[in-house]
């Protein structure tokens, strides 16, 4: 596949101090997200159901080796709650994440989905619970599930390898993000930007990667450090250099739903609104209940831990609206043509 741009324009582009260059690639970044989404912003509801995980990836606080942190599952009746006050605010979309946490088998997700799917036939359900056979992807999809979200961390096998335990394989991830997208889901792969022994040339090995697996959604964070884990004396990614990813990905995937992370709100106070600015389109508020907000702790100082569901919706408005975004609460699907000035003119 041809590229926009060539390995020495990508590098040029990721390594470069140069405001200028960053505030013009950021430019150009907005004028595509433009052409496809105008200034509309989409907004997922959040339910991180479980922080136990059965994985021990270097850089993450709910690690299974982590035992300083108090860890929390949500009933089934707790799940459909946030549905419901997700549904009462507007949202459509309900994403439903959680670490790879044995005690939801696949009966159990599927209990949970086939729920959820009979009270909101029309909303779309985003699961990201990592890793699973293919037989129970498509059993996840038969039951009403509409998209995944599976970063990939990183694209690069050797880095791959310094960031996880042995029983975790890249080719394994790689290979559940093509089985994803053969068996129909909108897809979500993503990376995060200054994880510890990252090198520029890997940063471009992650753009080659989402150029090649084509995702519907890439969601793109800074690595945050954690103290209780293995990285948590590493610093913290770029927040610049994050950007310059996020406008990159927007300028080869012009139709990707590209989130503003928490993560760039974090180690930022307009981090998000800065991400919107350089091309992202989509934004997560929290729908998990308020008890459990910091117990869901990836890394260290996650921001919006605090809030209502109402509130946080309410922030995130005032936040987009202030940078001259639109809300959007639609369920904002990935559409293959949606060129807004293209004749046959997609509105939702
Ligand atoms: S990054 Fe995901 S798979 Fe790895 S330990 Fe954290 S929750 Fe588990």
């Amino acid at each position: 596949m041809s590229s926009r741009f060539s390995d020495a324009e990508l590098l040029h582009y990721i390594t470069t101090e140069e405001t200028g260059v960053a505030e013009k690639l950021f430019a150009e970044a907005r004028k595509v997200r433009e052409e496809y989404y105008r200034t509309d912003v989409y907004f997922r509801g959040l339910i991180e159901f479980t922080n136990y995980c059965k994985n021990d990836c270097f850089y993450c606080g709910i690690r299974a080796g982590n035992q300083s942190i108090e860890r929390y599952r949500l009933t089934l009746e707790q799940i459909l709650n946030s549905c419901r006050v997700g549904d009462l605010l507007g949202y459509q979309t309900f994403v439903l994440q959680g670490g790879e946490d044995p005690y939801f088998t696949d009966e159990r997700i599927l209990e949970i989905v086939e729920n959820i799917r009979k009270t909101y036939p029309d909303h779309a359900i985003t699961l990201s619970i990592g890793e699973r056979s293919r037989e129970s992807y498509e059993a996840f999809f038969r039951a009403g599930a509409n998209r995944y979200l599976l970063r990939h961390e990183t694209a690069n096998e050797e880095h791959y390898q310094k960031m996880h335990p042995r029983s975790m394989s890249l080719q394994n991830r790689k290979q559940c993000l093509y089985d994803l997208k053969d068996i129909g889901y909108q897809v979500g792969a993503g990376f995060m930007v200054g994880t510890p022994f990252q090198t520029q040339e890997n940063l471009l090995e992650d753009l080659r990667f989402i150029e090649e697996l084509q995702p519907h959604m890439v969601g793109i964070g800074p690595f945050i450090p954690q103290a209780s884990t293995p990285f948590g004396s590493y610093p913290q990614g770029s927040f610049e250099q994050t950007l310059r990813m996020v406008a990159l990905t927007r300028l080869l995937l012009p139709r990707a739903l590209i989130p503003a992370t928490t993560a760039l709100g974090t180690i930022s106070p307009e981090g998000r609104e800065r991400g919107l600015m350089a091309g992202a389109n989509v934004v997560m508020p929290n729908l998990s209940p308020k008890a459990v907000r910091k117990l869901y702790a990836l890394y260290d100082n996650k921001i919006c831990t605090g809030d209502e569901a109402a509130e946080c919706r309410l922030c995130m408005e005032g936040r987009i609206r202030n940078f001259g975004f639109v809300p959007n609460m639609c369920r904002g699907d990935f559409k293959e043509s949606r060129k807004i000035n293209r004749k046959v003119e997609e509105v939702e």
